[in-house]
């Protein structure tokens, strides 16, 4: 088929890429030049395993181009996916969903033919019929241009994976036209024994909404937990390992440490508390706010614990920061705990080196307040403390040892609570984790079979 892809971002590229593997005639718009002329040279413009190699064959054997252009975007599709963006308001917790809005209006009156317009932008429930009679409104193709929403559960990191291996596609289709059209777009994926879901607009909104509270109320869940067994003198890591083996709970998204962020789910999670009030629900979404004021907490906590590592003050220390995206295998930073906690400390007056095998570039231009070092080694350099707050497998092969010859302080926190603390306690190191009360055990740590486990 002939699709296009609107936005082609973390979620666009991603699916325009795919799309074009399984077999379809894709063209991607967006309106950053930059951007759309790297991808249009097979390059990606973030880090993202598995997508460069595959974009790039596809962009080579002419599967897949860009555009800037609606208008050629109109005549080629037959099926157009709505990709931008939908960050948080500013001033506000609700959605600024002005994007796909904007979208829907320039593309509109340019669909002469038949068409499936369909969203997957994550957008507050309600948007899809707003934007489903607005296209009703200004399409010449008139009921021949239709809309559905099929919300995207991808993850940064897995996104590759996911978008061909999803474990389901959910259609929110209002007739069997466009519910024809989408299992014939996801046609190879379904053939691999993916469930696909149609539903209405609405509950299709509402999954991809209710997907993200629920891991984010899994993952403060299980941060509450954490406060719990450092009172007790409890291990919340073993705590967590042994209630995922129950398998109406599982092991993913049990990680005790600083908590969620990134561009998906703080935003999400709050976009929906917005319009749970504006439903007049509010009250039955109460357990969200808890959650979003436990993942605020674990910033706090984690700051207030190296405070007191580093001696009750920052002035004249210098932190070592391992990690800067919001978690590993991405260069992701929006709403990065680990980068709000190295911001928060060095306006506390700490020295701040961060290191991060590939966020470093977006860290920066975020936080240019802050030093970015090439590799652990120069992080820690003179180091006071050292930070784990990003999650990547590789400083899970640090040598404690080694590091230890060039910190100032051996000391450790690893607010990710997944290092093998041991091996560094046996180093020399004094170290601490969340959760945990510092000196109180022999030690711990994940092996990669147990992350795996958890990822
Ligand atoms: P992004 O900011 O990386 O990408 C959005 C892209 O849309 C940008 O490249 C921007 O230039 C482009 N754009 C904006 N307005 C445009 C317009 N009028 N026409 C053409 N292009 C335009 O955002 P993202 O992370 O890809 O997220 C996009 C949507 O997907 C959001 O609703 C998000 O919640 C949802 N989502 C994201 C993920 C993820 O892991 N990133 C997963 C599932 C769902």
């Amino acid at each position: 088929m002939n699709i296009t892809v609107i936005g082609t971002g973390y979620l666009g590229a991603v699916h325009a890429a795919c799309m074009a593997q399984i077999g379809h005639d894709v063209l991607g718009v967006d309106t950053d030049a930059e951007k759309r002329n790297l991808l249009a040279q097979g390059g990606v413009p973030f880090f993202e395993p598995g997508l460069g190699e595959m974009l790039n064959r596809m962009v080579q054997s002419r599967a897949l181009r860009f555009s800037a252009s609606l208008a050629e975007a109109a005549e080629f599709g037959e099926v157009h996916f709505i990709c931008v963006g939908t960050p948080q308001l500013s001033g506000s917790f609700a959605a600024d969903t002005s994007s796909v809005e904007a979208v829907i209006k320039d593309l509109a009156p340019l669909l002469m033919r038949d068409c499936l317009v369909v969203g997957k932008s994550t957008v507050p429930v309600g948007t899809a019929a707003r934007m489903a009679s607005r296209l009703a409104r200004l399409a010449p193709a008139g009921s021949g241009a239709e809309l559905a929403w099929n919300p995207e559960f991808l993850r940064e990191g897995y996104a590759v994976r996911d978008t061909l291996e999803p474990d389901r596609v959910v259609a929110g289709v209002t007739s069997a036209r466009s519910d024809a059209i989408l299992r014939s777009v996801y046609a190879p994926i379904l053939a691999a024994g993916t469930p696909y879901i149609a539903t209405d607009l609405q509950t299709a909104e509402l999954v991809k909404m209710a997907a993200n509270a629920f891991l984010a109320t899994k993952i403060s869940f299980i941060n509450a937990m954490a406060d719990v067994c450092a009172a007790a003198d409890a291990d919340i890591v073993t705590l967590a390992r042994a209630l995922g083996h129950d398998s109406r709970i599982g092991h993913r998204g049990m990680a005790a440490g600083l908590g969620f962020g990134g561009g998906c789910l703080p935003k999400d999670l709050r976009a929906l508390l917005v319009r749970g009030d504006e439903l007049g629900v509010g009250e039955s979404l109460r357990i969200l706010r808890e959650v979003e004021r436990i993942n605020a907490g674990r910033r706090v906590q984690t700051i207030e614990i190296a405070t007191n590592l580093a001696g009750g003050s920052w002035t004249d220390r210098n932190a070592a920061v391992l990690g800067a995206s919001f978690k590993p295998q991405t260069d992701d930073v929006r709403e990065s705990p680990a980068l709000a906690v190295a911001a928060e400390i060095a306006a506390a007056g700490a020295r701040v080196r961060v290191h991060d095998p590939r966020a470093a570039d977006n860290a920066r231009a975020l936080h240019p307040e802050l030093e970015y070092a090439p590799d652990v080694e120069k992080a820690c350099t003179d180091a006071d403390i050292v930070l784990h707050l990003t999650e990547w497998s590789e400083y899970r092969e640090i040598d404690p040892v080694g590091l230890r010859g060039v910190v100032r302080q051996p000391v450790l926190l690893d607010a990710r609570n997944v290092l093998p603390l041991d091996h560094w306690q046996a180093a020399g190191w004094t170290v601490s984790g969340l959760g945990i009360q510092a000196g109180k055990r022999s030690g711990y740590g994940l092996g990669p079979a147990d992350r795996k486990e958890l990822d």
